[in-house]
């Protein structure tokens, strides 16, 4: 499927960059209005940490989400693309005093809290500020997700959240204190995660907290799932668009809920994957004792995913229509991490040749960083080829 990729306006701009088919995000986000547009009840906000380049984000704004940050960078990022405050929830284990008071000063919709610690500087940061902020309590519901066991995140030994058996207690503290007000529950288990039983288990686990708390007369309000949806590394074009309507059945049949009650999503990955692919240069083939190298000119500065959880992104040689070689696919960092695939067939490659690597519109730009000195990699989008703007 090479035909894709605009490969001629290539060959004038500065590799490596990120490529985004703003097409396919426009049909993804559709896909998930499309899922979603019959539950008035259901909110889905875009997890900023995937991808905070500015032009998609606005693409993302205006097809009505909101926005899911962890800092206050992104925060930041979010309000400059258009995101109304009332959209924007706030995570994280570790917030800062600025974040704190940056996401105050702006009205955001609520705080995830994570800790009794940090419900206690919320409350007198607002209270310094006359105000209230809106709170809910990130619950580590002790769920395993079948995926990578770096980014699983919802088992009792994680840092994030706070344990079930902590839970009543820190929803008493709230409702004793005067400027921070409980508004509902918060999970999320992990990432990349593609067997639908692992979201039904959280439905399951946040029925019985839900029972549990009604015992009590406490009332929920906002029940935030999360995100973690999962995407087809291996058919970045068959599989395209991830599998949401299952993702939200799984939620509309399993999760029970109260009259009046809302709940949010928080999806990352799936939203802005598959349109993101990393577009670098054949730099040298390497004749090894065994095997032949193909070197790029990105490395995992640029995108980091197969050097730091060993991730799979399917690789294309976009230039030729050769046949089929073996190659070990590699960067020019100083590190023998920097490996993007090892035993890979192209098409038979020479220097010079573009490789697109698939799939990396999400945890790829944002990650990229400056080790070796080298240039943050730039980004373009199909609209702006179109558009003749290269930008
Ligand atoms: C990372 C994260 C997400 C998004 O996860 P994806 O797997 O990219 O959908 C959502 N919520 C929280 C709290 C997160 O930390």
């Amino acid at each position: 499927m090479k035909g894709t990729f605009p490969t001629e306006r290539f060959k004038d701009i500065q590799t490596p960059f990120y490529y985004y088919d703003t097409d396919l995000l426009r049909n993804t986000l559709e896909a998930i209005k499309a899922e979603t547009g019959r539950h008035e009840n259901f909110i889905v906000h875009y997890a900023v940490k995937a991808n905070a380049n500015p032009q998609l984000l606005t693409i993302i704004k205006n097809a009505g989400l909101g926005a899911d940050c962890v800092s206050g960078g992104e925060i930041e990022a979010a309000l400059a693309a258009g995101f109304t405050p009332s959209s924007i929830v706030y995570a994280g284990v570790g917030k800062s005093d600025w974040e704190i008071n940056l996401a105050l000063d702006k009205n955001i919709f609520c705080f995830n809290v994570e800790s009794v610690p940090e419900l206690e500087v919320i409350n007198n940061l607002a209270a310094s500020k006359g105000k209230t902020a809106n709170v809910a309590f990130r619950i580590n519901p002790n769920v395993g997700a079948h995926t990578h066991a770096n980014i699983t995140t919802g088992l009792a030994e994680n840092k994030f959240g706070i344990a079930m058996r902590d839970m009543k207690d820190i929803i008493a503290k709230a409702s004793k204190m005067e400027n921070v007000k409980f508004i509902g529950l918060h999970f999320h288990i992990g990432s990349q995660i593609l067997d639908m039983t692992d979201f039904l288990a959280l439905c399951n686990r946040i029925n019985e907290i839900q029972d549990e708390l009604e015992n009590r007369h406490i009332r929920i309000e906002n029940i935030n799932v999360g995100g973690g949806l999962g995407i087809d590394y291996e058919h970045p074009d068959r599989v395209a668009i991830p599998d949401f309507k299952s993702y939200f059945n799984t939620y509309e049949r399993h999760l029970k809920l109260r009259p009046g009650q809302h709940v949010h999503f928080e999806l990352g990955r799936s939203v802005v994957a598959q349109c993101g692919s990393l577009i670098t240069k054949t730099l040298y083939i390497k004749q090894g004792a065994t095997k032949q190298f193909a070197i790029v000119d990105a490395g995992m500065t640029d995108l980091i995913r197969p050097a730091l959880y060993q991730a799979y992104h399917k690789i294309e040689n976009i230039s030729s229509d050769g046949p089929h070689e073996e190659y070990d696919i590699v960067g020019p960092i100083c590190e023998s991490s920097d490996v993007f695939a090892k035993q890979t067939v192209l098409n038979r490659t020479k220097r010079g040749d573009l490789l697109a690597i698939r799939s990396a519109g999400a945890y790829g730009e944002i990650m990229a960083s400056q080790y070796n000195c080298r240039k943050l990699p730039r980004s373009y989008t199909s609209d702006g080829m179109r558009q003749g703007t290269l930008s």
